[in-house]
């Protein structure tokens, strides 16, 4: 179906992440509520990905996966509308930083801003380092510049794939 851009439309990039209870479905269905917020459009979605875990190695791999979208939320109000599908999703906060979640939705880019807040850093500020991040958004953004880091694809050939390996469409 044809839709009409809004022109204070800007595109933003979301980084979801998840290591318990199902992964992959959990990912799926973040995608779906995602993009059934009212003020986005999905604008792409890359594959699914498996990840060693950062930090805690005693927890189970990882699910990872990027996704672009079109909205005229301001960042805080997207980033609310995130955090109440993590918290929808199962996310337990339990204070243990980078422990294991049922989900985690990273905002990654907001158009070509620059945001350092105490509640919101963007880019996000693992993204140079992680190739969970890195690579996914290299699939569904190839020409991508990063504010303040300049070529996603510059990044990507920087940061070693590790274990990072693509899961096949079932
Ligand atoms: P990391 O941010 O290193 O990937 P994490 O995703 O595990 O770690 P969370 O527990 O999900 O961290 O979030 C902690 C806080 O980070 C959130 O409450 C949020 O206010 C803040 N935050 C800052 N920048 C961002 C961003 N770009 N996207 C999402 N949350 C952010
Ligand atoms: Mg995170
Ligand atoms: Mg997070």
């Amino acid at each position: 179906m044809l839709r009409t851009p809004d022109a204070r439309e800007v595109r933003v990039y979301i980084g979801l992440g998840g290591n318990l209870e199902q992964p992959v479905d959990r990912i799926k269905s973040a995608r779906q509520a995602i993009a059934a917020i009212p003020q986005v459009t999905e604008a792409g979605f890359s594959s699914l990905y498996r990840s060693a875990p950062m930090g805690p190695a005693n927890q189970p791999d990882y699910v990872n996966a990027a996704m672009a979208v079109d909205t005229t939320l301001a960042p805080l109000a997207l980033l609310e509308q995130l955090q109440t599908i993590e918290t929808a999703h199962g996310r337990v906060r339990l204070g243990e930083r980078w422990g294991p979640r049922t989900l985690d939705l990273d905002i990654l880019l907001y158009g070509d801003q620059n945001i350092d807040s105490e509640r919101l850093q963007v880019p996000h500020p693992g993204i140079a380092e992680r190739e969970f991040v890195l690579y996914p958004l290299m699939e569904i953004a190839p020409e991508l510049v990063v504010p303040g880091l300049g070529l996603l694809k510059h990044l990507v050939d920087a940061c070693p794939q590790r274990g990072l390996m693509e899961i096949p469409n079932e």
